[in-house]
């Protein structure tokens, strides 16, 4: 029986073996292999890097310190997590495991436009063409040309976050006319934002320009944010019985503790900024929890 079974290999889950490692317990990290961390060509607000560090070089380095205190990621799929006394099951397709404690760190996974193939897709992404967290990378787009793709409330608030760093902001409905109420519509029309109809068709790069196909004929960004929501990989914990917030991600504590007894979640499984820097202070934070919480009923002794 191990102490904990980390799910998810990202900036969280990475956070938590190094943390776990060091209290000397008894870990796993299943990792299926796809973090967001690992699409970010290159990160410039993440703290200590002047210059910016690239997703994979992050991520190699986080494995090489937990590597350095005995965790290595296993490339497995977890597909159930069932409480068992106060312990779990950890089901995998080959095998089951089980622990005291189990920590969530899944991520969510942003929704592309429908019709973006793969190939330019990542292409796209690359040369920051396509780009998916204004919080991010709002700062790089500054006077820049941006297209967004969304609508409704969420598309809104994507085109008003990113007019904070150019005034030249287009919003494009993904698959028809626009779905925008009056409050919206004067939101938008307040801040300049210029309103165009779906459907998004084709997408192709230009001249280093990202060119996509509306209703109203081609247009050319610097950079285009797809708003089109993501899906939070909050099933398991669900399955186990742990609560949500609307949106589907897990409701947690002030010390990430999910509502099921010794399931823990952090990073951006659980509702707040999906963000690196706050993936590992709720992982730094869930890593400590499930120490003293072990410690209290087997204190742990060398
Ligand atoms: C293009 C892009 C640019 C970004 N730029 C920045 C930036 O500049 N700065 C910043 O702070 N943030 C940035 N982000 C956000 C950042 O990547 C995320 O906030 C961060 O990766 C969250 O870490 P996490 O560990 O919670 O989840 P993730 O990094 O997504 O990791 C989750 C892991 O869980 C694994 N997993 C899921 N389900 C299972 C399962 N059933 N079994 C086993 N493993 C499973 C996945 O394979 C994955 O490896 C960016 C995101 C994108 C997409």
């Amino acid at each position: 029986m191990d102490d904990c079974i980390i799910i998810g290999g990202g900036p969280a889950g990475l956070t938590a073996a190094i943390y776990l490692a060091r209290y000397h317990l008894s870990i796993r990290l299943f990792d299926s292999g796809d973090s967001r961390a690992a699409m970010i060509p290159r990160t410039h607000n993440h703290a200590g890097y002047p210059g910016g560090v690239e997703g994979p070089e992050l991520l190699r380095l986080m494995h090489e310190q937990a590597k350095s205190f005995g965790v290595s990621r296993e490339n497995r799929v977890v597909t159930a997590i069932e409480p068992d006394g106060e312990n779990f099951v950890v089901r995998t397709a080959n095998h089951d495991f089980a622990a005291r404690t189990v920590l969530l760190a899944t991520g969510v996974i942003n929704l592309r436009p429908k019709t973006l193939d793969d190939a330019l897709h990542d292409d796209a992404l690359l040369r920051g063409l396509l780009r998916y967290c204004p919080v991010c990378d709002g700062y790089e787009v500054t006077d820049k040309r941006v297209g967004v793709i969304g609508t409704s409330d969420h598309g809104m608030k994507e085109a008003l976050f990113l007019r904070a760093y150019t005034a030249d902001v287009t919003l494009i409905a993904p698959d028809s006319e626009h779905d925008l109420d009056a409050a919206c519509l004067a939101k938008l029309d307040d801040a300049g934002i210029v309103r165009v109809d779906g459907p998004c068709g084709e997408y192709r790069i230009e001249e280093e320009r990202f060119v996509v196909e509306t209703a109203t004929g081609p247009l050319s960004f610097d950079s285009v944010y797809p708003a089109l929501g993501s899906t939070i990989r909050s099933d398991l914990a669900i399955a186990a019985g742990a609560e949500t917030a609307e949106d589907g991600s897990l409701k947690v504590d002030s010390h990430m503790r999910t509502s099921v007894p010794g399931l823990f979640a952090a990073g951006d499984v659980v509702l707040g900024l999906d963000q690196i820097s706050n993936a590992m202070g709720q992982a730094g934070v869930a890593a400590t929890t499930i120490r003293n919480l072990l410690n209290e009923r087997t204190p742990i002794r060398r």
